[in-house]
């Protein structure tokens, strides 16, 4: 990786500020996904012409060193050269076909092979489509209606998931956005995260209507808040006593924080396993693919094997499966090895510029995943504390990185994501900028 020129400190973006300006004319607020809108951070969010392992170039031909990783997937860096040969080769025998490949199967076994609880899994083209599926299975196969859900877990814009926070304990859920009728979000409870009394009271209250619970394996849409020691084995012994599953969502943490994700990383062996799993970002390599899976006998229950109906145009295709099976391939344990130790370095910088600058925070980790809670609190364990940040510090933060040339994830409650193509060059950049951002974070605190 020849060394990037580093971005200019300035803010302005013409090129990107012009066609955002014509993108919001066409598109509802400019964006295809709400994040992208920079509305938590303001300013002009940055248009990406291309990128390149660690780094992204911007419509106006600024560099940035990336730290969104397209929110998780991208690994192995952008463009990792096994991962564009597959897709071209792939691409070479047309785009897709409607009919079964052998790349599917290739891709299938590759994921049995890693992760132990999936005897099989059915593959979709995005992580909504996986959690969606798997709660109809979730529901299809134990006959019964209702879901429970965790405050501050995101799962994709499932109707039925899209209820979080505001409802106490074990009463129904109310949507959180307009379009979801409360019949919809009606048969979701959703509890505080690492409670063990309230999932009792739940299950006491409710048991026997309880198709599943549905849990991020590690979360990451609240910031990182990772499973208390003993939560995930709570988790399961709970759901197995009153006959619910266990649905465990990877999307994130899957073939990233270990090559089994945060099953294989958390190590409590099959007596512990999920009785479903849901993945996407990794699995993809940077396209629409995604999966669910788990023990065959639930799997069995699905068309066309059994009558809970799912399908998709292009669920599975061959470029997509192409890329995620490369992906896979390369992620070695030298990757793995590298990510974390990528992680650990700008992790423990930017802690240290925080507290150089006097700046009130904590930094969260569940594997190599973390994130920087600008907050007092001494631990974010659930998401009432996970809200409670100093939400002008982090917009100063995030604004003074970006002007020097780094790119994090535009929105305090967001993982930061590296790859195994952060090299040194990449986080010497990073590690350059965080003291003036710390600095500009003690300015803007309170800001907000
Ligand atoms: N589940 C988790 C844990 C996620 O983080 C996400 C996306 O960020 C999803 C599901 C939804 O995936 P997608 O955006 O591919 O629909």
């Amino acid at each position: 990786m020849t060394a990037p020129t580093p971005a200019p400190t300035t803010s302005s973006a013409p090129t990107s500020a012009a066609l955002f300006e014509r993108a919001a004319a066409v598109i509802p607020g400019g964006v295809n996904s709400p994040v992208r809108a920079f509305r938590a951070v303001g300013g002009t969010p940055r248009f990406t012409a291309s990128a390149r392992g660690p780094y992204l170039t911007d419509a106006d031909g600024r560099e940035y060193v990336d730290l969104l990783c397209s929110w998780g997937p991208m690994i192995l860096g952008h463009a990792h050269p096994d991962v564009l040969a597959a897709v071209t080769a792939a691409a070479q025998d047309g785009f897709s076909y409607g009919t079964p490949t052998e790349r599917e199967v290739l891709l299938a076994e590759e994921i049995v092979a890693r992760v132990e609880p999936v005897e099989q899994l059915r593959m979709v083209s995005s992580g909504t489509e996986a959690t969606m599926s798997a709660i109809r299975l979730a529901r299809g196969f134990t006959g019964r209606p209702v879901i429970v859900k965790f405050a501050g877990h995101y799962h994709g814009h499932v109707d039925a998931l899209l209820a979080s926070a505001g409802s106490g304990l074990a009463t129904f859920a109310l949507p959180d956005t307009p379009g979801v009728t409360g019949t919809a979000a009606g048969d979701t409870i959703v509890i505080p995260y690492n409670d063990p009394e309230a999932l009792a009271e739940v299950f006491r209250l409710h048991g026997d209507r309880i198709a599943c619970v549905i849990t991020e394996a590690a979360a990451g849409n609240m910031g990182v808040v990772a499973p208390q020691p003993g939560f995930t084995a709570e988790l399961r012994r709970v759901t197995r006593e009153h006959g619910a599953l266990l649905v465990s969502d990877e999307v994130m943490t899957g073939f990233r924080v270990s090559a089994a994700g945060w099953y294989g990383h958390e190590g409590l062996g099959l007596e512990h396993a999920p009785d479903l799993l849901t993945f996407g970002k990794v699995m993809g390599g940077g396209f629409p693919a995604a999966a669910f899976g788990g023990r065959a006998d639930v799997m069995a229950h699905l068309a066309p094997a059994g009558p809970v109906y799912q399908a998709g145009t292009l669920s599975g295709n061959p470029i997509a499966t192409a890329a995620g099976l490369a992906t896979l391939r390369a992620c070695t344990p030298e990757v793995y090895a590298a990510v974390e130790a990528a992680a650990t370095a700008v992790r423990e910088a930017a802690s240290a510029a925080l507290s150089a600058a006097g700046v009130p925070h904590l930094v969260n980790t569940a594997g190599s995943m973390f994130s920087v809670f600008f907050t007092g609190l001494d631990a974010v364990t659930d998401y009432e504390q996970a809200r409670q940040q100093d939400l002008g510090a982090f917009r100063a933060f995030f604004h003074s990185m970006l002007d020097q040339g780094v790119h994090l994830p535009p929105s305090a409650f967001e993982a930061w994501f590296l790859s195994a193509s952060h090299d040194e060059a990449a986080i010497g950049r990073v590690v350059e900028a965080l003291p003036a951002a710390a600095r500009a974070a003690a300015e803007g605190s309170g800001s907000l």
